[in-house]
């Protein structure tokens, strides 16, 4: 039977001047405070009492923060709170990175996406968020203001399991950095979800693919799963295979096959993991189809 949740708790609101306060205070209160930005899967999580944080910082007024940027050497630099639907406005990210609009426009609604962030989605590790798939094919690094200074943290290999990354203790997530996409790059997002309205997905494939002179194929393909793993998860496989023989449909199937090989989805109430495996071979089937006749179109 479902329980009706209950209201938000109390909770003390905090608005740092700055990285350095905002870091103090989080890591010396390391298990009753977190930074948030739109708050989407923060208030959620408070309301339905699986977070039980005495303090919350709001971090989006810090300096940079709603900033982005591009040019043609740093490629994107995106504040930590600029929100999705002004990605999907940007007409450089729509030029530039179309596969992360077309993944951020998969996220629940316009209202929600007013609010809820890139960087968001990312910390909150989710398997099924849907933009990281698009970041990591992009080669995304987060830039973290922590206890010992300022670092990157590469997304290949930031995510330890289901909302467990590499941040610790008062680290704060400042921009997220893609770099200028290699030339000829084709991408594409798949979401299956249950409705097309606002719903996580039961399976979701990334697919982005260039043109590259170092390949057997002449292509570098890469293919990422969302919601079949503990982790948003990157089958290299996939890449190594369609980088090391001519590309042919039977070598596409065969990448499908090895993207389905290489999920570990649980079954819950989206669906059930034999279903998901199943879907994760189609849906990979029909996005490196379509990619690859992209590729082809433009050659
Ligand atoms: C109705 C509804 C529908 C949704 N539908 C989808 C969907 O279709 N697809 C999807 O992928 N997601 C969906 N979500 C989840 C959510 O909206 C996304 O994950 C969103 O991108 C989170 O961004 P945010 O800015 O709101 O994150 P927040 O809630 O502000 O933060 C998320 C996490 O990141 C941490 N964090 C925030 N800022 C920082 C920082 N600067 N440094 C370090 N850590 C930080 C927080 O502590 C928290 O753990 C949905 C949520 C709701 C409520």
């Amino acid at each position: 039977m479902h329980q009706p949740s209950p209201g938000l708790p109390e909770f003390n609101y905090i608005r740092p001047a700055s990285y350095e306060e905002a870091s103090r205070f989080l890591f010396d209160h390391a298990q009753e405070a977190r930074p948030f930005l739109g708050g989407t899967d923060t208030f959620v999580r408070m309301r339905d009492g699986v977070w039980k944080e005495k303090y919350l910082l709001d971090v989006k007024a810090l300096p940079g923060m709603q900033d982005f940027t591009f040019d043609n050497h740093q490629g994107l630099v995106m504040g930590a709170a600029v929100n999705m639907n002004s990605i999907i406005a940007s007409g450089e990210v729509n030029t530039y990175y179309p596969l992360l609009v077309e993944a951020a426009r998969t996220v629940a609604s316009y209202q929600l996406r007013s609010r809820a962030t890139i960087v968001g989605n990312i910390c909150n590790a989710s398997p099924a968020g849907d933009t990281i798939g698009a970041c990591l094919l992009l080669d995304g690094v987060l830039n973290v203001y922590g206890p010992a200074g300022v670092r990157q943290e590469p997304l290949n290999n930031f995510f330890r399991g289901p909302g467990e990354t590499n941040l610790k203790p008062g680290d704060i997530v400042t921009t997220l950095q893609l770099p200028n996409p290699p030339q000829g790059m084709v991408g594409k997002y798949f979401k299956l979800g249950r409705n097309k309205a606002s719903d996580l997905s039961i399976v979701g494939v990334t697919v982005a693919g260039y043109p590259d002179t170092d390949s057997v194929s002449g292509f570098r393909i890469r293919l990422a799963l969302a919601s079949v793993a503990p982790v948003p998860l990157e089958v290299k496989e996939v890449e190594t295979l369609l980088g090391s023989t001519p590309i042919t449909s039977q070598l596409l199937e065969t990448a499908a096959q090895t993207a389905m090989d290489a999920c570990t989805p649980i079954d819950d109430v989206r669906a059930s993991a034999r279903y998901r495996k199943l879907m994760v071979r189609n849906i990979s089937r029909k996005v490196l189809d379509d990619v690859w006749s992209a590729l082809q179109d433009q050659a």
